[in-house]
């Protein structure tokens, strides 16, 4: 057996070791030093951009369209394994414009994305107001809407992972800190955690923040640093709109997410680190944040606020997001890291993407 230690169980090292597990040759243990999906997956908010972001080649795309397909497959895949539901918004993503500079932009997108085989709409303010009513805000000229993109609950998908994996014999260890990886020449060959030795043959890093000072121990640092989101839970009698058309509905990088019976998560503000000290939340952004909200949904003004959090979502330094390969000057540590602000998206093509890395 080829022994695989996974460091992370968020929703990257989760759909790894989800994937990992239909191999027989390997033997997956994954760590994590909290419980699954208590870093940054534990804050998001679930939303898969890909058909309407403005990548269209490269890896970049190819891990988003990989991501698109996986999507598809997998949630069905792991509701039969655990007999669960795991929530999966199939009525795509809007995004509200408010202004027409960009128009052709976005046409040049829709030709593109149709040689895809994807669909992306630009709807003008008669078809918005008939399909939303709840949007009242003249600034508001129309929508870009993408029938095509998801939006998943990202810890109940992290705990269907995990439980789907288990069942396919990955083993985890929760509450347990890896506190050092032991090296021969250019190979990680064993984990030290507070718990005691796990040996291994292949050592994949996906522990978003924490990856840094794990690098740092192979003397191979790399930076990634935290960009703080906050957001909140509102309740409201009703669901706002036509109940049968709820997409995730995307507004100045501002996300508004139905969970149905009247609730929805808004999210999130994006605050940079300072040059010296923490990063705290600034409560001006969010009630902004919710200002902003009211003016373009205005029911919105009589919702009640049933959950507040923040996150820190882990930001690469100086190279773009995510990193995927292997670690430089080691032959088995491979990196699946630095999602930043699209890691419950990017999860599932990247976990495909770690499979091909391992040699076996
Ligand atoms: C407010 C907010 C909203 C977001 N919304 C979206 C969204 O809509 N769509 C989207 O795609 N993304 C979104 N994101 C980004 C997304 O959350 C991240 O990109 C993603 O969760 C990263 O996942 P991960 O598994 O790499 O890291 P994490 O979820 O942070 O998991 C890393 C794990 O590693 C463990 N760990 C760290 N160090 C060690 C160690 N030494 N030993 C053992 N375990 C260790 C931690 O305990 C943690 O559980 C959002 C983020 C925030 C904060």
């Amino acid at each position: 057996m080829i022994r695989i230690a996974v460091i992370g169980c968020g929703i990257v090292g989760a759909a790894i070791a989800y994937e990992l597990s239909s191999i027989s040759q390997l033997k997956v243990t994954v760590i994590d030093a909290e419980t699954p999906a208590s870093g940054s997956t534990g804050a998001a908010l679930g939303l898969c951009m890909g058909v309407i972001s403005q990548k269209t080649k490269g890896k970049s795309w190819k891990l988003r369209q990989t991501s698109l397909e996986r999507y598809e497959t997998l949630i069905s895949e792991l509701e039969n394994i655990n007999s669960e539901i795991i929530p999966f918004n199939r009525q795509g993503i809007l995004m509200l414009r408010y202004d027409d500079e960009d128009r052709h932009k976005w046409e040049k997108l829709i030709v593109k994305r149709s040689q895809q085989n994807y669909r992306l709409e630009i709807w003008d303010l008669n078809k918005l107001r008939s399909k939303c009513p709840q949007i009242d805000n003249n600034k508001v000229i129309g929508a870009i809407y993408s029938p095509d993109d998801r939006q998943v609950h990202p810890q109940i998908l992290t705990a269907a992972l995990v439980k789907a994996a288990s069942k396919q014999g990955v083993e985890f260890k929760f509450n347990t800190v890896v506190e050092k990886a032991i090296i021969r020449d250019d190979r990680a060959i064993g984990l030290e955690t507070a718990s005691g030795r796990i040996d291994l043959d292949w050592l994949i890093v996906s522990a978003g923040l924490g990856s840094t000072p794990i690098t740092a121990d192979l003397a191979r640092k790399i930076e990634i640093r935290p960009v703080l989101g906050q957001a909140l839970r509102l309740k409201l009698e009703r669901n706002l709109g036509n109940s049968d058309f709820q997409p995730a509905i995307t507004f100045d990088d501002i996300h508004l997410v139905p969970l149905g019976n009247g609730e929805y998560w808004l999210g999130a503000t994006l605050e940079f680190p300072p040059e010296t000290g923490e990063i705290v939340a600034r409560s001006e952004l969010k009630a902004e944040m919710k200002r902003n909200a009211i003016a373009n949904f205005p029911d919105l003004a009589a919702a009640e606020t049933i959950a507040s959090w923040s996150g820190s979502r882990p930001r690469p330094w100086g190279q773009p997001a995510p990193i995927i390969g292997k670690l430089p000057g080691y032959a088995n540590v491979i990196l699946a890291t630095a999602h930043y602000r699209n890691g419950i998206f990017l999860a599932p093509g990247t976990a495909l993407k770690i499979k091909e890395l391992i040699e076996f």
